[in-house]
């Protein structure tokens, strides 16, 4: 199956112009008019070519998800809660100094640093924050350059931007940390009919994080500098429910807002989204509920696999049994984002028959919304 790819001009029609732009980066630093600015991708000129790689890369553009499993793990798409699944644990890193750093278990920090150690990756793409908590791509080539980037800014970050201008460099072998739409754009460029894919083949590893939404950067600055000056935020957290809070950390305080205050910042394209575990990422990484200081761990193809099992054999992480009842929570959490995304994006096209950026049969959608 072919996917189809259009322009420029018909990705900020039909993905940024309709709010479906998740700011993953993948249409930027390929070319001199698609720029990411302050949480926008912003066009600088026209371009009229007929066929871009802006569009065919777009996760918001036309997402087949049986090329995309396929091409990625060799079998069709699951259409079920998880997606590809071949183990579940939950996971920490053994080191405390990445403990202390990361936003929970810091098994993201350690299996990319591992990665790294191992000659699996010679660098490693992930997000840091500015002075002003800017999130943006950066590639890591050492721990402690990794190191610098554990924690979670909430804030919409288009990573991916610096995937491309990095693969395009001296980089044989990369490593990516990615939210689940970043994950499928990285899967939308293997599957690319086009012959320039941004050096694909040099991406080895891909570290998913579950995401539920990102916050839109311009309104939540704004908001957060009322009560803080930017430049003294160290880290943000979401404690798990019944607390509904977002709690900003400077160096010596702790600043709780009530959820509901940040949640008009989540970006519009988080609303029509169906993925929360990146299912097509190698590992998948999120909190582990109820057990605090731990990650869940979804170990997804054979190179995830193998990088686990070489991690927890050189101690670099531990790794314990997923409780029954995280497993049932984490499938019921993950469901009902499939439910809410798919019924909003029905719901904005008006049809089953138009699932705008999604390419699903029919059966799949039945099964999904049953
Ligand atoms: C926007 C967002 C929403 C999330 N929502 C959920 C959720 O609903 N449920 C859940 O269980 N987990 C969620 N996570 C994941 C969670 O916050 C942790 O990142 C994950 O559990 C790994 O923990 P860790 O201790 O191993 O991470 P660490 O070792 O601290 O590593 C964190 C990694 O996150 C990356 N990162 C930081 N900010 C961003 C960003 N804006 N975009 C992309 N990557 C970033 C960094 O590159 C870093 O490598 C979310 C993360 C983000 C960024
Ligand atoms: S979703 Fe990603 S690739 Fe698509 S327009 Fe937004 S930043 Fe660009
Ligand atoms: S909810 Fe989906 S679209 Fe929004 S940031 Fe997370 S993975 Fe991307």
């Amino acid at each position: 199956m072919s996917l189809e790819v259009k322009g420029c001009r018909e990705l900020q029609s039909e993905v940024i112009a309709r709010d479906l732009c998740t700011l993953c980066g993948a249409c930027v630093g390929m070319c001199p008019y698609l720029v990411a600015y302050r949480g926008r991708i912003v066009a600088l000129d026209e371009c009229n070519l007929a066929q871009g790689r802006c569009y065919a890369f777009c996760p918001r553009t036309s997402l087949d998800l049986d090329l995309l499993s396929q091409t990625v793990f060799g079998v069709p798409y699951a259409a079920d809660e998880l997606g590809t699944v071949q183990e579940i644990v939950i996971a920490r890193a053994r080191d405390e100094g990445i403990r202390s750093k990361a936003q929970f278990g810091g098994t993201v920090t350690a299996l990319a640093s591992f990665a790294l150690d191992q000659g699996l990756i010679d660098s490693a793409v992930l997000t840091a924050s500015d002075e002003d908590m800017l999130p943006s791509g950066t590639a890591a080539a050492n721990a402690a350059q990794i190191l610098g980037c554990a924690g979670s800014n909430f804030a919409a970050a288009p990573t991916l931007a610096a995937f491309n201008r990095h693969s395009a460099g001296d980089a044989q072998s990369i490593g990516v940390v990615a939210i689940p739409c970043q994950a499928l754009a990285l899967a939308n460029m293997r599957a690319s009919p086009l012959e320039n894919r941004n050096n694909i083949d040099k991406l080895k590893l891909v570290i998913g994080l579950f995401c539920t939404w990102a916050l839109r950067y311009e309104g939540l600055a704004r908001f957060l500098a009322q009560k803080v000056p930017l430049n003294r935020i160290v880290r943000f957290d979401i404690p798990p429910p019944p607390a509904n809070l977002f709690q900003v950390f400077t160096d010596s305080t702790r600043i709780d807002i009530p959820l509901d205050d940040v949640r008009p910042f989540i970006r519009p394209a988080c609303d029509v989204c169906i993925d929360m575990t990146a299912e097509f990422a190698d590992i998948s990484v999120g909190a582990a509920e109820g057990v605090r200081g731990w990650n869940t761990l979804i170990i997804r193809s054979h190179a995830g696999r193998e990088l686990v099992e070489a991690a927890r054999a050189k101690g670099i992480i531990e790794t314990a049994p997923l409780p029954e009842q995280n497993l049932a929570h984490l499938k019921e959490a993950s469901l009902l984002k499939k439910k809410r995304g798919l019924r909003k994006v029905i719901e904005t096209s008006g049809s089953e028959d138009d699932l705008l950026y999604l390419k699903l049969t029919s059966e799949a959608v039945k099964g999904l919304l049953s």
